[in-house]
């Protein structure tokens, strides 16, 4: 089947030839005769094939590639299935993620899949379509989830294009509420796909929480923007003397509760607190805790509001760098897609000169293999974390 072409102005087909999957409006020199959401092949002026992608009429972001072939492609149900297919076999070959029955499937632009998001928590998935291509994909996706994979239950959110960060709507596309736990490296959690936060559960830190939990023992931790305590238990998994949990949403600490009931029982050395955690931390006593985590949502979607941003995480890390405990550790994170792994280091290190204490860097941390980023879309690598001691 011919596709209608999108044709690009003169020059502007390197990124494209890159595997760069984002074409912006300004780039393009004919549009193709097609509705949001329709497959589009992409054209050099010169007319040679570069690929394919779903089409977004009106926005900046014009096409999304999911194929970068100069061979024409014939994209039918198989065809989609066979990169969901192989999204799995990538799941399957990697390591560590034995005794894990929680994980991500499909990582957008990471697996070549722009759009869409699909985390599976035990016989659960939770699928996110943030684009009206992602969305035209909703019944092979579904097919594939429960005819190829095993799953019984499919929750579907839709996002308005342009506002990819804003959770969407969702509904059941197959089963229901009800059988969502999951075990992450032996501790069971419950995924809140209906009502909590993205997908349900920040399946991205798997391997930084496993880092913190052989950090752990013996200490006083304090993980603030704890959700539902992701982080907290880990910190009792590895044998913390006492964890604190801090979040502004009282159903997400709910849930956190639960989670040190299940795995810990009603005795675990726990407690969720309901606060914002910019005021907590001016009021955290010092040289209490020697291990905090600071996992803060977004503080910035977009590139005009990074310098605010900047300033949210400064405040946030010097005050905890401030009162951490002599010898004590700092696991902060930031997943703003604006921020770089260059700028959060910067911002780090200021908090740390203004907090006038030796501070080392232990270890640099990323998102766990399961979402994986194209090499040739930097902007894939979201989260940045980096362990620091104390003097
Ligand atoms: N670390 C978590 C994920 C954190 S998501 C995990 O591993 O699962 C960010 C959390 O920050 C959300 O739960 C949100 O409710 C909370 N939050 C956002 N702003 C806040 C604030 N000012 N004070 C406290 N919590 C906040």
């Amino acid at each position: 089947m011919q596709q209608p072409a999108l044709i690009l102005k003169p020059g502007k087909e390197k990124p494209v030839l890159n595997r760069h999957p984002w074409i912006f409006s300004g780039a393009v020199r004919n549009l193709p005769n097609a509705e949001a959401g329709d497959i589009v092949a992409v054209k050099s002026a010169e007319g040679r094939l570069l690929g394919y992608g779903h089409f977004a009429p009106g926005r900046t972001l014009i096409c999304r590639l999911f194929a970068f072939t100069g061979s024409e492609l014939h994209i039918t149900a198989d065809w989609w299935m066979e990169k969901l297919r192989d999204a799995l076999r990538y799941r399957r070959s990697l390591p560590g993620l034995e005794g894990t029955t929680g994980y991500r499937l499909v990582h957008a632009e990471g697996d070549g899949l722009p759009g869409v998001v699909i985390d599976l928590f035990g016989r659960t998935a939770s699928v996110q379509l943030r684009t009206e291509g992602a969305r035209n994909l909703q019944s092979v996706i579904t097919q594939f989830l429960t005819q190829q994979m095993d799953l019984v239950n499919v929750y579907v959110q839709t996002e308005k294009e342009g506002n990819e960060d804003k959770d969407g709507k969702g509904e059941w596309i197959a089963g229901g509420p009800g059988e969502n736990e999951f075990v992450e490296n032996g501790i069971r959690f419950h995924a809140d796909v209906e009502t909590g936060q993205k997908t349900g559960f920040f399946l991205d830190q798997r391997d930084n929480r496993a880092m913190l939990r052989t950090f752990a023992a013996g200490r006083k931790v304090a993980n603030l923007f704890s959700y539902t305590g992701g982080f907290s238990m880990y910190a009792l998994a590895g044998g913390a003397r006492e964890v604190l949990s801090v979040d502004l949403s009282e159903p997400a600490n709910e849930k956190c509760r639960t989670h040190a009931a299940l795995n810990f029982g009603a005795t675990a050395a726990h407690t969720a607190l309901k606060a914002d955690c910019f005021a907590y931390l001016k009021e955290m006593p010092a040289d209490e805790f020697d291990l905090v985590v600071l996992d803060p949502p977004a503080f910035t979607k977009h590139a005009s509001t990074v310098d605010r941003a900047a300033r949210g995480y400064k405040e946030i890390n010097l005050k905890a760098l401030q009162k951490i405990a002599p010898g004590g550790f700092l696991f902060t994170f930031s997943c703003s897609q604006h921020i770089s792994k260059d700028l959060f280091r910067k911002i780090v290190f200021g908090a740390a000169a203004d907090a006038g204490r030796a501070v080392r860097l232990v270890s640099q941390l990323t998102q766990a293999p399961d979402h994986p980023v194209s090499i040739f879309h930097p902007e894939g690598e979201y989260l940045k974390g980096l362990v620091l001691q104390v003097s």
